[in-house]
């Protein structure tokens, strides 16, 4: 089972979720932080690093000697990463999202393949059984989805070796990288807070992830604050709400500790161990 943790806005305590659930996960468990521009997971569950790779992308690096000027990789590129403006032929390498497309298409082999970084992705254990995978922007790099697709092609490969199922904390909001952290998923948990705006971005996070078909469910963070649009709304899309997680000040300092939330008492790790339970329910409580 793949559950990506997602929220319309930042701030709504999904990692905290994500972080709260592998604790109290009692199968093998691989926890992807793809959360590239910011990753935090690792702040709550102190993973011990096992391994650094380095992420790259192909891109083009244009022999000029070989190079006719025919102009067809210009032609073929969507993005404007290479471009042939009179005699001179220029590429883009922050613009190039790593196709291939021109290095195939050159009828003269004139286009090697070069490679920029990325990021990083580390690879850690927890508490001695919880595999974290940790995806790391590299600053000043504008694309965070290939870096994302390193690191799922990295969870898959740990579900292979033992079935494993898997937490994603996802980027918050509704852009390009949200929708693809949540894309290989099962469920969708969605975390928000009954605020003005935790409801507003809520109701965008729903709009933008239900034609992906997945079921969703819903986590309210600081229960007991603002008002009772999000229950409404919940109840009127028939979005299950899986838990709650009360507006107490001592959870806020908890947080603030980078302790993790259903560690805090009794009654807050059982409400984890439900919405664990609520989730292979909603699964069909099956385990692949
Ligand atoms: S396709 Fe090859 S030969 Fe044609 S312009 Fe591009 S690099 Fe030059
Ligand atoms: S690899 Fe693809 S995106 Fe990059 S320059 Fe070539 S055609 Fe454009």
């Amino acid at each position: 089972m793949i559950v990506a943790v997602a929220s319309g806005k930042g701030g709504t305590g999904k990692t905290s979720v994500t972080t709260s659930l592998a604790v109290v996960w009692d199968r093998p468990l691989v926890v992807a932080d793809l959360d590239v521009d910011e990753p935090n997971v690792h702040l709550f569950l102190h993973p011990e690093m096992q391994k650094t790779r380095i992420a790259t992308l192909p891109i083009p690096i244009v022999d000029e000697s070989k190079c006719t000027r025919c102009g067809l990789c210009a032609e073929l590129c969507q993005f404007k990463a290479i471009t042939l403006m009179g005699k001179l032929i220029m590429t883009f390498p922050e613009m190039c999202h790593g196709c291939g497309g021109c290095m195939a298409i050159c009828p003269e082999q004139a286009i090697a393949t070069g490679q920029r970084e990325l990021g990083v992705m580390e690879q850690g254990v927890s508490r001695g059984h919880i595999v974290t995978l940790t995806g790391r922007l590299r600053i000043g790099e504008a694309m965070s989805p290939p870096l994302m697709n390193f690191v799922r092609l990295a969870m898959h490969q740990e579900v292979a070796k033992n079935g494993a199922d898997v937490l994603i904390d996802a980027p918050p909001g509704v852009s390009c990288p949200a929708m693809s952290a949540v894309a290989d998923s099962d469920i969708i948990v969605l975390v928000t807070e009954p605020t003005p705006f935790g409801f507003y971005d809520f109701t965008l996070a729903w709009e933008a992830f239900s034609p992906l078909g997945k079921p969703m469910a819903v986590v309210i963070n600081r229960a007991g604050l603002g008002d009772t649009r999000v229950y409404d709304f919940c109840k009127e899309k028939k979005l299950p709400v899986l838990a709650e997680i009360p507006f107490r000040r001592d959870i806020a300092e908890h947080y603030a500790q980078g302790l993790i939330l259903s560690e805090l008492d009794a009654a807050l790790g059982e409400s984890f161990v439900a919405l664990r339970d609520r989730l292979r329910a909603m699964n069909g409580g099956a385990y692949a």
